[in-house]
């Protein structure tokens, strides 16, 4: 929809040249809540971004507010020095995909992918020729003349997404395109989306709940809670150094203890004496809450553990096990264990998160 802008080159997606895409104090109301909370991003041209949280966090609001299909309550949205959320959605140049992929069932693939491009009045060669384009970057060539009932839905989300790359948009946005797909066909379209992404130097904006497709597919990660940003990061980042309990949490620290500080680096509770890292200001008498994954507890010498309820898991099993003070820990590992044995375990002091209990964050 980059009404009057020249066709871009391959891998200069977006028409004329851009830097940056900023978000300013982004947010959204619904009644007397915030469903989106003063969201500052600068997105760089060609950036893979994911908003990454739980149900209700205000991940859908974000991406619609950027795409123009919410008003803003307040703050603003630029692209270099033009203000984007004064404008309407179709002259912002975006390309959208959502999970219910929404083609016109009556139309080819072809017909489907050539739409925007037909709307934008572009000379006939052209059309056929940026169409044929993105039904070959989608791997669709062999579908191109069947009805979207005719295809599966992984084919499906592939015209979905071919008809939003072929406007060369400055920004795609997509809201959990996968959730609709089996496990594998998931795993497919992340590595085809990334490979689309990076051949058309696109810049992409990707909503899931998903951890692990946020962390594999994006360049960075905005963790948000509650319509508020917890952590702004590379998949990185976000996963060794997470910002607090919440992020922990829901990056896969599954196991997260109330406990009291006795030094720094130093908490004791329920029988446990653990030396961890501290993140944040910690101080002696301090109530916290220590997070470390499954993979980082060890068996070993240390504390004794009764094994409870065994997973296999493939090459691993996955354990929960009980100290005797009624601590219950979840461990990953390759050796076989079973319910009833005794073991030990050892916690790594540098993946031992030790985080303060904020007020406002409860
Ligand atoms: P999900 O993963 O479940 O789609 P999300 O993170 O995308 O969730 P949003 O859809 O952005 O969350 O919703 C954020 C909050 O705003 C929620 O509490 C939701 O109930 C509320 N909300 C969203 N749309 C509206 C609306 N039109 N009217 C009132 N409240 C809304």
């Amino acid at each position: 929809m980059t009404q009057g802008q020249p066709a871009a080159r391959p891998g200069t997606a977006g028409g004329a040249a851009w830097r940056q895409l900023r978000l300013e104090q982004v947010t959204r109301r619904f009644g007397s809540s915030d469903a989106l909370a003063d969201l500052d991003l600068t997105i760089e041209r060609g950036e893979f971004i994911a908003l990454l949280g739980p149900s209700g966090c205000g991940k859908s609001t974000a991406l619609n507010c950027l795409a123009g299909l919410l008003p803003l309550s307040r703050g603003s949205i630029w692209r270099d020095d033009t203000r984007l959320d004064t404008l309407p959605a179709e002259r912002r140049g975006f390309g959208m995909v959502f999970q219910n992929y929404a083609l016109f069932p009556h139309m080819s693939v072809r017909g489907n992918v050539a739409f925007g491009l037909k709307m934008q009045r572009r000379p006939r060669a052209e059309v056929a020729r940026r169409t044929d384009e993105a039904i070959r970057l989608v791997r669709l060539e062999e579908h191109a003349g069947k009805l979207p009932g005719q295809l599966s839905g992984g084919q499906q989300q592939r015209v979905a997404i071919a008809r939003a790359v072929v406007l060369e948009p400055s920004l795609v946005l997509m809201d959990e395109p996968l959730s609709n797909l089996d496990a594998m066909l998931r795993l497919e379209m992340r590595t085809e989306i990334r490979r689309l992404h990076q051949s058309l130097g696109l810049t992409t904006v990707y909503v899931t709940h998903d951890q692990e497709e946020a962390l594999s597919m994006s360049d960075r990660l905005v963790v948000l809670r509650n319509g508020r940003v917890q952590q702004i990061g590379t998949p990185e980042q976000v996963h060794t150094q997470p910002a607090n309990r919440h992020v922990a949490g829901f990056m896969g620290y599954r196991n997260i203890l109330p406990m009291r500080a006795v030094a720094g680096n130093v908490v004791e509770g329920d029988g446990l004496r653990l030396t961890g890292t501290a993140v944040g200001t910690v101080s002696s008498g301090d109530s916290v809450e220590v997070a470390i994954r499954p993979e980082d507890v060890h068996l070993g010498h240390g504390i004794p553990v009764t094994v409870g309820v065994v997973e296999y898991q493939g090459r691993e099993v996955a354990a929960e096990v009980h100290t005797a003070g009624g601590v219950r820990l979840h461990l990953r590992t390759g050796k076989g264990l079973r319910p009833g044995d005794q073991a030990e375990v050892a916690l790594d002091p540098d993946r031992l998160l030790i985080f303060p209990i904020v007020p406002e964050d409860a």
